[in-house]
């Protein structure tokens, strides 16, 4: 078994080939470190451009698996739909973090809605539903609107749908082609915020402040950091964060998204077992960045300050602003700006709705960043 501190010069494998493994393997490089990428992606992968090494398989490919064991020292996920026995064999060899467990819970919204309920997180109020007739049951016992949801496989809006009541049911059943759903209450928001936060081998935590999420599309488009909201809310978001940390025995960066209810309660909406979008504007917001955290952690080591040292504003870009495939916008109005920085992710090819990069913006508050943003947003033609 492979255990203890990892020393510079050793291997960390990525388990994912996306943006979010890139953004790690930056940091991993700034303390010396090694990184193996396994994929399902074909080579030249996001994560696969920068990193020592990319393993481009099935995640049931047997003799990958035995290659990516036989060259890393400690694994960790930049995405969460890997299948559990590959996590499985992993862990039998050496640390994987977050756990096995962990990411098992947090890829399947039964799974993560059931394990809330048990340990008493506060989110709306749900149903399991495996047929139309329990469909059925499900909106007439949670009333409309409501939402359903696939329980596996959904991200981005996707296998979802909002039923105001009137639907044909057994239509909306089928449309989702899937074995189990989720029908959840409607949420009505103010707001909907995120708590990045690391949890070290040692149980040792630390969280960013809560940010600001807005979505379009289903895709979240704009991360205001720090949230516009009260004191109070940022130590109770905080708090809850720490608690699902602690209950998941969590090791790594997790992010919690939360709804903001019109009433002021927090409700918690989703968890992802990883650096997460709406943590992106820590990398020039923050004293420690998401991914750095996530390295520290999976390396053994403890997390580092998590403190916004300077208001901030994420900008995603969809490939929808490309004006062709290969071909990329004319990026002057983000580069002109001196608080503005630009990230770009390697994707060869831009399609509609695919995540190509992001940019963030610093200001003096939240309402400053978000105002300079929306006219570079302008300027880009975005709004
Ligand atoms: P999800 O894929 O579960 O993160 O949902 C994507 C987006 O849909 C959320 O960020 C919300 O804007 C909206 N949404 C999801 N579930 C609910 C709900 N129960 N009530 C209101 N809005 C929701």
């Amino acid at each position: 078994m492979k255990k203890g501190i990892l020393q510079p010069g050793q291997t960390i494998g990525i388990v994912g080939g996306g943006q979010l493994g890139r953004m790690a393997i930056r940091e991993a490089r700034r303390s010396g470190y090694r990184t193996l990428v396994f994929t399902d992606e074909p080579p030249g992968s996001p994560a696969g451009q920068v990193a020592d090494g990319e393993i481009n398989a099935s995640y049931f490919d047997e003799d990958a698996r035995i290659k990516f064991i036989r060259e890393v020292d400690v694994v960790t996920v930049e995405f969460e739909n890997i299948p559990g026995p590959f996590l499985a064999a992993l862990e039998e060899k050496m640390g994987v973090h977050p756990s096995r467990t962990a990411v098992e819970i947090c890829q399947n919204r039964e799974r993560e809605k059931t394990w809330l309920k048990k340990n008493k997180i506060p989110c709306a109020d749900f149903r399991v539903v495996k047929n139309v007739e329990e469909l059925a049951v499900a909106v007439a016992e949670l009333g409309t609107p409501c939402v359903i949801k696939t329980a596996a496989f959904g991200y981005d809006g996707k296998g979802q749908q909002k039923l105001t009541g009137g639907e044909n049911l057994s239509a909306v059943w089928e449309s989702l082609s899937a074995p189990r759903a989720v029908v959840e209450q409607w949420v009505d928001f103010v707001m909907e915020i995120s708590v990045v936060c690391a949890r070290g081998q040692d149980g040792s935590f630390v969280h960013f402040p809560p940010c600001e999420n807005i979505h379009a599309r289903h895709i979240l488009d704009i991360t205001i950091a720090p949230a516009r909201i009260e004191p109070a809310l940022t130590d109770e978001a905080g708090k809850l964060a720490e608690n699902i940390a602690a209950a998941l025995k969590y090791c790594g960066t997790l992010a919690v998204e939360m709804f903001v209810r019109r009433d002021g309660k927090l409700l918690v909406n989703e968890l992802a077992p990883r650096p997460h979008n709406s943590g992106h504007h820590t990398i020039n917001a923050c004293v420690t960045n998401q991914f750095q955290q996530q390295l520290r952690t999976v390396a053994g080591l403890p997390p580092g300050d998590a403190r916004q040292h300077t208001p901030a504003v994420m900008v995603n870009l969809l490939g929808d602003l490309w004006p062709a495939p290969d071909k990329h916008p004319d990026w002057t109005p983000v580069l002109r700006h001196p608080r503005a920085f630009l990230h770009l992710y390697g994707k060869k090819s831009a399609r509609e709705r695919r995540k190509m990069g992001h940019f963030t913006l610093l200001g003096e508050t939240p309402d400053a960043a978000l105002a300079d943003a929306r006219a570079i947003r302008r300027e880009l033609g975005m709004e």
